[in-house]
């Protein structure tokens, strides 16, 4: 058995990956595999419909004037469809990596953008605090978990302005009140299924553009008026995203999954700290529940530790490139099981060298 550490594409629940490949050979006992048939035929559009409830259900958002897309571009795209969507002058970031560095980026070449704060002092291993928002924006823009530096947000500061949030890695894996935000975004392959689908939620009163200003793939507008198939969307990534928003609903949803990331997180992060070996990279207010990045602090032992790491079958440890040491990336379908295999050969190499 392999223990998947990887931070993205990632782990998936062996249920929904195993219903994922029946559909593929068998859709629905149709004789027709998910991918041939048209996306407008009855049974794919009960899973957009599926796929799109479930989003808003685990979120808490039903019935409050939200509205759920399945859309293509991953995450890089909402980078530049937020501000297409939502500039009038001007807009608020706060600079915790390059997530957000490369979301300023796009909002720069369409607006004035203000960098609240960055954490690049320190190459991003916190999270700025006590920075002033700007008045009078059209929106602020946050990055709730840091993929990259294993930094995650706990508190959203809000101005009047609508709230817009990356949620790339770390949707649907603690609670928060998610209606403090007006737009959300997620590239779906790090806790919802494969890459090709990003999910946008999105409250329809912050859309003001004209409809018709924007190409219409382009457009928020026009993709709730197709009800989220304005073209073809991404049928497997929506499919196989909507099996395991179905798995984490059947279990209780966000309620029960977190105490079981902050318990990981816990194992993980009291291994890092008790060792004299491995050396945190965040710093320990501002870390993440879903990416712990750590460094050996004597090199020499690099290969000990990768040998034992290959016979634990532990895989997808290998830090970002920009960052180098390791990441154990925890998403939602990580068994505590994994943690521990890994805080075991830790534990083991401290000891033996
Ligand atoms: C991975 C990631 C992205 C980029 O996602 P793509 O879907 O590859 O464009 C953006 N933001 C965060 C926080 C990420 O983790």
């Amino acid at each position: 058995m392999k223990h998947n550490f990887s931070a993205g594409p990632c782990i998936l629940p062996r249920e929904v990956i195993e219903r994922a490949a029946s559909a593929v050979l068998d859709f629905n006992e149709s004789g027709l595999s998910l991918i041939e048939i048209s996306h407008r035929s009855k049974d794919f559009v009960a899973v957009m419909d599926k796929a799109q409830s479930l989003a808003l259900k685990l979120l808490g958002l039903e019935n409050k004037g939200y509205k759920a897309l399945f859309l293509q571009g991953g995450a890089s795209l909402q980078f530049a469809m937020v501000p297409m969507n939502l500039f009038q002058r001007s807009a608020a970031y706060l600079d915790t990596g390059t997530w957000s560095t490369k979301a300023i980026e796009e909002a720069k070449r369409m607006g004035t953008t203000h960098v609240m704060a960055t954490s690049a002092d320190q190459g991003y291993r916190y999270i700025p605090e006590g920075f002033d928002l700007p008045q009078g924006i059209d929106y602020v823009h946050y990055t709730s978990n840091n993929t990259i530096y294993g930094t995650q947000m706990a508190r959203f500061p809000k101005t009047d302005a609508p709230l817009v949030c990356d949620m790339s890695s770390d949707i649907f894996s603690r609670q928060l009140d998610f209606e403090q935000f007006d737009l959300i975004y997620a590239g779906a392959q790090k806790n919802m299924g494969p890459a090709g689908a990003t999910l946008v939620v999105v409250k329809e009163s912050i859309l003001k553009k004209e409809k018709g200003s924007l190409p219409a793939m382009l457009d928020y507008q026009a993709h709730i008026k197709g009800e989220s198939m304005y073209n073809t969307p991404s049928v497997f990534a929506v499919y196989v995203s909507m099996l395991t928003l179905d798995w984490l609903d059947r279990q209780g949803g966000i309620a029960q999954i977190e105490p079981k990331n902050r318990e990981k997180g816990r194992v993980m992060y009291e291994a890092i700290d008790k060792s004299e070996l491995f050396e945190g990279y965040a710093h320990a207010k501002d870390r993440s529940l879903m990416n712990a990045t750590f460094n050996l602090n004597r090199p020499e032992l690099t290969d000990r530790f990768n040998e034992l790491l290959r016979e634990a079958g532990i895989e997808g440890l290998a830090g970002h490139r920009s960052v180098g040491g390791y990441r154990a990336s925890m998403y939602n379908a990580l068994p505590l099981s994994s943690v521990q295999a890994l805080t075991e050969v830790m534990g083991y190499l401290e000891q033996k060298g």
